[in-house]
């Protein structure tokens, strides 16, 4: 089956909707040449292109978007914006590699929250710190890990038990949990609309404009949209998931769709029985498990599933985002969502990026492996400073290398096959 070279979603990004329609959307429409492209107006296409303009700012530059700014993909997510490792990333074994990723994480967040203030970006960043929480074995076997991460990283946290949570957070759902305070809290439409706004003159964003194929030039690369071409000296691949469509990463990176549902602000009755925190975020300790928060106007967040390759229903999803809540908060037995979408992450079987310079002037950063706000903003700087020529960190022994997976039917079969065995050992989780 030939897929889209881009993602199209069946409902609308949420936060996006909360914001006011934007104005001025400028699709690609004829034919130009630029010293640098880019695919991918997200965090990684966004950060390469400020640093290809902080490096060299009179070169002109543009991105092409198949989305609209808040609307696609880097809207769609749930907000955290991670100062460290993600607990699937952290290993505990190898703290001086993990050390030195987490300095160039918390610089580039540093950065953000730099960019946020000094273009007062209205994005309800807030440094609300993060709780991880367990409700089974698997997820509490994660979650001293994690906890194992944090004593050798020499970082702080706060264990809590199932009174402390529901005194906080307003369940009794999680067993046990750990607070941590390294994490942001966003609303990410209105992050990445801002960013985007942020960037220098020289930087043009097409919206509306999908990549429809990538092809070499003598010198350089030509783009082609459904309305125009890009031709540029320098192409950089952000396009996450669908770089493979593009060519890049076919064997090494798969889209998987992930689902949010947001209620609407709750009523103060209700409010009062959900703790005394008022704007929290909570990451699952097990991998497939489910994210939630509550937001400053009084919304409930869950984030939850998997979906190989496709968009499931949502209206299946929306089913199950309900139960999953109803589980957490029994006293929500009526409440609905007032947005429920859905959104792509690439993902590689290792959960090492594809980063680097892939052909001659085509450089690529893809695989973002579900946390990659502040992580793609990292690597689409650090490209941009290899795309110049400019000394950057060993990636691949940081990071890693995104590895080899069988073709299809194979991979969708292992895929499905590895899934459902974590489910079921995680299913306490979901
Ligand atoms: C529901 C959900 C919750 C998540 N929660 C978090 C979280 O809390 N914190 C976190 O760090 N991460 C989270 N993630 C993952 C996070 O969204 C990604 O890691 C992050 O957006 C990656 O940024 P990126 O710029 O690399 O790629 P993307 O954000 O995927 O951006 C790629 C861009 O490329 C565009 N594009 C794709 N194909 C084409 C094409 N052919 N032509 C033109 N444009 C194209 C897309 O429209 C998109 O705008 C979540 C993801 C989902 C789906």
């Amino acid at each position: 089956m030939t897929r889209s070279t881009y993602p199209q979603y069946l409902n609308r990004c949420g936060w996006n909707a909360l914001l006011p329609a934007r104005e001025n959307i400028r699709p690609l429409d004829g034919d130009r040449h630029v010293s640098l492209a880019v695919i991918g107006a997200g965090y990684t296409g966004l950060g390469a292109a400020r640093r290809w303009a902080e490096l060299e700012p009179s070169d002109d530059i543009a991105i092409v978007d198949s989305s609209q700014l808040g609307e696609g993909n880097p809207g769609r997510n749930s907000g955290f914006l991670l100062e460290i490792a993600l607990a699937n990333d952290a290993d505990p074994t190898q703290m001086a590699r993990m050390s030195e990723c987490n300095r160039l994480i918390g610089a580039t967040m540093r950065k953000l929250c730099g960019l946020v203030a000094d273009h007062e970006i209205d994005c309800e960043l807030e440094r609300a710190g993060t709780y991880r929480a367990a409700a089974g074995d698997a997820g509490r076997r994660a979650l001293a890990s994690y906890e194992q991460f944090l004593e050798r990283a020499g970082l702080p946290w706060e264990r809590l038990d199932r009174d402390q949570l529901e005194s906080r957070l307003g369940t009794r759902f999680y067993a046990e949990g750990l607070y941590s305070p390294h994490c942001y809290l966003a609303q990410p439409a209105a992050l990445i609309r801002g960013l985007a706004d942020a960037l220098p003159p020289s930087v043009t964003i097409y919206e509306s404009t999908p990549a429809l194929s990538i092809e070499p030039l003598q010198t350089g690369w030509r783009v082609r949209t459904p309305a125009g071409a890009l031709a540029c000296d320098r192409l950089v691949l952000a396009n996450n998931a669908f770089t493979k469509q593009l060519g890049v990463g076919r064997s090494r990176l798969v889209a998987m769709y992930t689902y949010a549902g947001l209620t609407a602000p709750l009523p103060a009755r209700v409010l009062g029985t959900l703790g005394r925190v008022e704007n929290w975020g909570l990451l699952p300790a097990h991998r497939l498990g489910s994210t939630l928060r509550r937001t400053r106007d009084g919304r409930l967040l869950i984030r939850s599933h998997y979906g190989y390759e496709r968009e499931t229903d949502n209206g299946r999803i929306a089913a199950r985002l309900a139960d999953g809540l109803r589980r957490r908060y029994p006293q929500l037995q009526k409440v609905a969502f007032e947005h429920v979408w859905a959104g792509a992450t690439g993902f590689t079987f290792n959960g090492s990026p594809i980063w680097g310079e892939h052909a001659p002037g085509l450089f690529v950063s893809s695989g973002c492996n579900g946390g990659g706000v502040v992580k793609g903003t990292l690597f689409g700087e650090l490209l941009a400073d290899l795309a110049a020529g400019r000394a950057v960190p060993d990636m691949r022994r940081l990071f890693g290398n995104a590895s080899w997976m069988p073709p299809e039917p194979i991979r969708e079969l292992g895929f499905r096959i590895i899934s459902g065995l974590e489910r079921r050992q995680g299913r306490a989780e979901m």
